[in-house]
């Protein structure tokens, strides 16, 4: 059980496309095959109350994870395929920030997410 956990662990620090519970599944199941769903449900949700792992929805209904990053970065999602692009602006940082403090507000967190398609699909993607 706590192989089968620490598989799964090492899969999700792997990723890098943020992946949901399904794509772990396999992953997982790949390096050890008696891992089941079950499993995979559990591992996250604890690494989650652990506050290890951040869950986004992406808006097509299935929980993304993503280790927790050292680092702040928004997301930029790809209506098209799926695909999530990890981006930083400090200028949408700092507004951010006004527009909290204008409220009377100090910004302790915020989410961002764009949504897009792509506008020239034969130009490789700028994101990482
Ligand atoms: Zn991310």
């Amino acid at each position: 059980m706590t192989e089968q956990r620490r598989i799964i662990a090492r899969v999700l620090s792997d990723a890098s496309d943020h992946p949901d519970v399904e794509m772990l599944y396999r992953r997982a199941t790949a390096l050890d095959s008696r891992i089941s769903i079950a499993t995979v449900y559990r591992t996250v949700r604890l690494l989650e109350e652990a506050n290890i792992l951040e869950r986004h929805d992406f808006g097509d209904g299935r929980a993304r994870y993503e280790e927790l990053p050292e680092e702040h970065h928004d997301h930029l999602i790809d209506v098209e395929t799926g695909a999530v692009i990890e981006f930083q602006n400090t200028e949408i940082e700092e507004l951010q920030r006004k527009i909290a403090e204008t409220l009377g507000y100090r910004l302790v967190d915020h989410r961002l997410e764009l949504y897009g398609v792509r506008l020239d699909k034969n130009e490789p993607a700028k994101g990482n």
